[in-house]
């Protein structure tokens, strides 16, 4: 079924809950039907597709109920839990019946593993007819991470992402040039504006974290005119063009020498990968200046797993 499909038997000013099916995988993904009373944009609100990022899920239940369905110009469809097997089982950002991280397998086909057929889904039922996508995450259940966001960079979805980011209170604006992630493949290639929130960390669900996201999927709605009300925008976030995701070659145990939110300079060493003889495997050193965006805090590490993440105030000598 395709977006406007959920809409039909769905009068003007009314919301109701659902959960929808996915041929193919025995799940059902919890979600949100709110139709406005005025026609305007139509939007995709996802979460939990990284089981062990929690905020995002009970900050969507909380905006859900708030949003008076007569007060709304246009479509708001939410889901609650892109990975519901995910979250039962407790994997951090896998799908446990194919070991897959959706966010990397965009636009995928509805004929695979479970993560294929949410994630292709996704893309080809819901995204073409969504005019912006919000897709909210955290650190993971071994990441530390301080609050941050990323817009797609390329093509006529950049500039309406940003603006829109503009408006919410984050610190750090990030450009992100995946393809292959649900806001990035939106964006990036088929040129619908959304952003990746990133608040919380840890595997934790902190109340203060839940709110702000709340706060954050309401300022994006009012900033698309979806809900009434003017915003003022944020001018203390610091944009970064470019980013660095230091990756460990190897396995081992890693020992970070940095904590998120940290300022790092050119050639500062960020971290080590050591063997149990306690030899060193890997020096991480910083490309450039930067902050520290999220960090594993240790200590086993696997070859291409996420060691640290930092934006670069500078641009790189190339
Ligand atoms: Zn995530």
């Amino acid at each position: 079924m395709k977006y406007s499909d959920y809409f039909k038997d769905l009068s003007a000013g009314s919301k109701k809950q659902t959960e929808i099916v996915i041929n193919g995988y025995t799940d059902t993904l919890p979600a949100t039907l709110i139709r406005g009373r005025e026609n305007g944009k139509s939007i995709l609100i996802t979460t939990g597709m990284h089981s062990g990022e929690y905020p995002g899920i009970p900050a969507t239940l909380t905006a859900a109920e708030r949003i008076d369905p007569e007060k709304v110009s246009g479509r708001i469809m939410m889901i609650h839990c892109l990975n519901p097997s995910g979250f039962r089982e407790r994997t951090d950002n896998y799908v446990p019946e194919d070991g897959k991280n959706m966010n990397r397998i965009f636009p995928s086909d509805n004929t695979g593993t479970p993560a294929d057929r949410i994630v292709s889904f996704v893309s080809k039922e819901l995204l073409p007819e969504t005019d912006f996508v919000l897709d909210l995450h955290s650190g993971g259940q071994s990441e530390r991470l301080t609050d941050h966001l990323y817009f797609p960079a390329e093509g006529q979805a950049a500039e309406e992402s940003l603006k829109t980011a503009s408006f919410l209170n984050f610190p750090y604006l990030t450009a992100s040039y995946s393809r292959g992630g649900e806001v990035g493949y939106a964006g990036n290639i088929l040129g619908i504006p959304g952003l990746l929130l990133e608040r919380g960390h840890s595997g934790y669900c902190l109340p203060e974290w839940t709110e702000n996201m709340t706060e954050d999927i309401l300022t994006v709605l009012t900033a698309l005119g979806v809900l009434p009300g003017t915003l003022r925008q944020n001018q203390s976030h610091t944009v970064f063009r470019k980013a660095v995701y230091a990756e460990s070659d190897t396995e081992g145990l890693w020992y970070p020498y940095i904590q998120e939110n940290e300022n790092v300079r050119r050639g500062q060493i960020l971290g080590e990968v050591r063997n149990f003889r306690n030899e060193i495997l890997q020096t991480v050193s910083a490309e450039g200046d930067g902050i520290v965006l999220y960090f594993t805090p240790g200590l086993s590490v696997r070859p291409g797993w996420p060691l640290v993440a930092y934006g670069l105030s500078e641009k790189l000598t190339e």
